[in-house]
């Protein structure tokens, strides 16, 4: 047996889920967070179980969660649907119900919030709403656990007796409802054959669903009956089909809300969030206080929390590396066996794992953004300006993680509604400088810019984000022709971040790292080391500048000339930035026989300022990291589309890195 939990965004599907199931699904003050559906068992009930489904507020079929829901809703056929609805909300949240009923599956109703609306004087009478909607209805508060095993109780009652909704006319006499009947009635046969409600059918065929019609597989005959019908009903009602269906609901509905509902006044939590937003969303304070927290966060992240962690992580390592180091040497292990601990796995997955405490650090902030309800809002604001590049404020999100790990970015454009936007910022995302790259930055800018190596760093993530904007803009005009959706977002009430759910985000991320370090990362450095160890007969070579890895650099090395650096050291070192940004710096320090913390002066042998200032923006701007074409593989669902990114990535750093090297040539 099947449940869906279906209800509008933020009311509290995910939290209801992981009451029912003892799963951890992540619970967001951000509407779209679960854009997947997720399955899971209830607990206690053998054989049931329950699909978390995206948050829609009607059944149509436009943004990939409306499509997502709906698809599940009449193909997979669950027993039974628990409508979700916000108690504090019930007017818009009905109307997404009478939908559900239509359609003709045993349903019942969570009440969600009620401890909200009690705690705000208001009330609802249970027995009386159910009387009227002709369905279940039962009082619960998802948070507090309260009501949820009666639910589950009744529920499984209600699908196994088959028992359906006892109310689907939601309008008894008049133009509507003679055009619903005689639409239901014209395609009652195609309906019963598909084995989807008629009435259901009727009212989508009535809004203009064309999914519908096609697949009922109409006549051009019945559909011109169809649209006689609907002509009909405007012109006596006077108006446009949508309204007409629109007027119908909200009037039932508002007859149920008269009867049932004793409204609460206005919650404490939603005055003092009207109070904030006068500030964070105000019309001249909203981007200056949203720079001023962007900024803090980078600080805190960066150069203070995060850097200092990361230190204590790398001693941490260090030490380990050093006392494996010894022990090996102690036992004295095969000499090349000894290499691939310690300058494949421990010096590779190390210096990947140094790196976590300033992302960890990130996230921390951002969920805590998120869990606040402050990051939907800085959707909000930023979504003028995205328009102008064929974005909505949606698509911000990704891009602000982009500056954390390109990853997890890619990962969070599914909160996206449309497939054109999620496509177009995923290509944006690498152009978001990520934190894997500051150690390339520091190391170049305190060799080459000393006085200004501040002013360097910010100007290339300034340069980033330029030329990202530069891409989109393009990318509008040819490939990406069209409008983005339009924002509706619900604005969330602020909340205290709960410790629980920016913990359990911060394991989620914390866990991708990690795993990511331990397999992809991994591979790679050990196929790093095997190509630095031995030559082209597999001997293990005693000078770097035999091994495999230098003959691929030499052979790439030409390509690289016109940019100001064709020293074999440098393209390989971006061969192994490939499997991690901040291995570019690691290999340059092996292959140039230094330690990291004296590079400056041996990378002043291969670089002059204008060549190193031509790699930086190389650096910046090439292909992202395996773990993130991974993900973009895995996002876009096509390894073509993945090359095509990779290919576009590099040739547009060439060309950025050859007219920096070209033009300052010049002068
Ligand atoms: P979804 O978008 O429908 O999956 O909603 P979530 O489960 O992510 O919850 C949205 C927000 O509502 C979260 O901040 C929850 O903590 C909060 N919430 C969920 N259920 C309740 C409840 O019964 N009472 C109160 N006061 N808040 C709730
Ligand atoms: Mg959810």
């Amino acid at each position: 047996m099947n449940f869906a939990l279906v209800g509008n965004q933020n009311s509290g599907k995910t939290t209801l889920f992981n009451a029912l199931t003892g799963a951890n699904q992540h619970v967001g003050n951000f509407p779209g967070v679960t854009v997947d559906q997720k399955i899971g068992d209830i607990r206690g009930y053998k054989g049931v179980t329950v699909t978390d489904l995206p948050g829609i507020y009607s059944i149509r079929p436009y943004t990939q969660e409306e499509i997502v829901t709906r698809d599940y809703i009449l193909n997979a056929r669950p027993d039974g649907i628990i409508n979700i609805v916000d108690a504090t909300n019930i007017e818009r949240n009905l109307y997404l119900t009478l939908q559900l009923l239509e359609m003709h599956i045993p349903t019942v109703i969570a009440l969600n919030m009620m401890d909200e609306v009690r705690q705000n004087g208001g009330s609802v009478d249970v027995k009386e709403m159910s009387r009227l909607l002709g369905v279940p209805v039962i009082p619960i508060s998802a948070v507090k656990g309260e009501g949820v095993s009666e639910l589950i109780r009744i529920a499984h009652e209600t699908a196994k007796g088959r028992a359906y909704p006892s109310v689907t006319d939601f309008c008894f006499s008049g133009p509507v409802h003679r055009c619903i009947h005689a639409v239901a009635h014209l395609i009652e046969d195609h309906a019963q054959k598909d084995d989807i409600s008629p009435r259901f059918c009727a009212t989508k065929l009535i809004e203009g669903d064309t999914l519908i019609s096609q697949r009922l597989q109409l006549d051009e005959n019945e559909m011109e009956l169809l649209e006689h019908s609907v002509v009909e009903m405007e012109n006596e009602t006077g108006l446009d089909r949508n309204e007409a269906l629109a007027d119908m609901r909200y009037t039932f509905i508002e007859n149920v809300v008269e009867k049932a509902v004793t409204k609460c006044r206005e919650s404490k939590e939603y005055l003092r969030s009207v109070r904030f937003d006068k500030l964070l969303t105000g019309k001249y304070t909203a981007i200056p206080v949203f720079l001023a927290v962007l900024l803090l966060i980078f600080y805190l992240s960066f150069s203070v929390i995060g850097t200092f962690l990361s230190d204590l992580m790398s001693l941490g390592i260090d030490y380990v590396t050093g006392e494996v180091d010894a022990l090996l040497g102690a036992y004295e292990l095969n000499p090349v066996v000894h290499s691939l601990v310690i300058d494949g796995v421990f010096a590779g997955v190390g210096s990947v794992l140094s790196f976590l405490p300033i992302i960890v650090t990130l996230f921390f902030f951002l969920s805590i953004l998120e869990d606040t309800g402050y990051m939907a809002r800085v959707a909000f604001i930023m979504d003028k300006p995205l328009r102008k590049i064929g974005l909505s404020g949606r698509s911000f999100v990704p891009m602000l993680i982009g500056f954390g790990c390109t990853v997890p970015a890619i990962m969070a454009t599914r909160t996206l509604a449309s497939e054109r936007d999620r496509k177009l910022t995923i290509l944006l995302t690498p152009y978001m400088s990520c934190s894997a790259k500051i150690p390339i930055y520091a190391v170049f800018c305190a060799a080459f810019f000393p006085k200004t190596a501040p002013i360097m760093m910010i100007l290339l993530y300034v340069l980033g984000v330029i030329l990202g904007v530069l891409v989109a803009f393009i990318m509008r005009k040819t490939a990406f022709r069209g409008q983005p959706v339009p924002f509706v977002m619900e604005l969330p009430n602020y909340r205290m971040p709960s410790v629980k759910n920016v913990a359990l985000l911060l394991w989620d991320k914390a866990k991708d790292f990690i795993q990511r370090a331990f397999s992809i990362i991994f591979i790679a450095t050990v196929v790093v080391w095997f190509l630095q160890t031995f030559d082209a007969r597999l001997n293990v070579v005693t000078d770097a500048t035999d091994s495999l890895l230098a003959v691929i650099g030499r052979f790439i090395s030409p390509v690289l000339r016109p940019l100001g650096f064709a020293d074999w050291r440098v393209s390989t070192s971006l061969i192994t930035g490939f499997t991690a940004k901040e291995a570019v710096v690691s290999t340059l320090a092996v292959l140039l026989n230094t330690s990291v913390n004296n590079l400056t002066g041996a990378l002043s042998t291969i670089f002059t300022p204008l060549s190193a200032f031509a790699f930086l923006m190389f650096t910046l701007l090439y292909t992202p990291c395996v773990a993130a074409v991974a993900a973009i593989r895995r996002e876009m669902n096509s390894t073509v589309k993945m090359i095509g990114v990779v290919i576009l990535q590099c040739a547009v750093a060439w060309l950025i890195a050859f007219i920096v090297y070209q033009v300052g040539s010049i002068f």
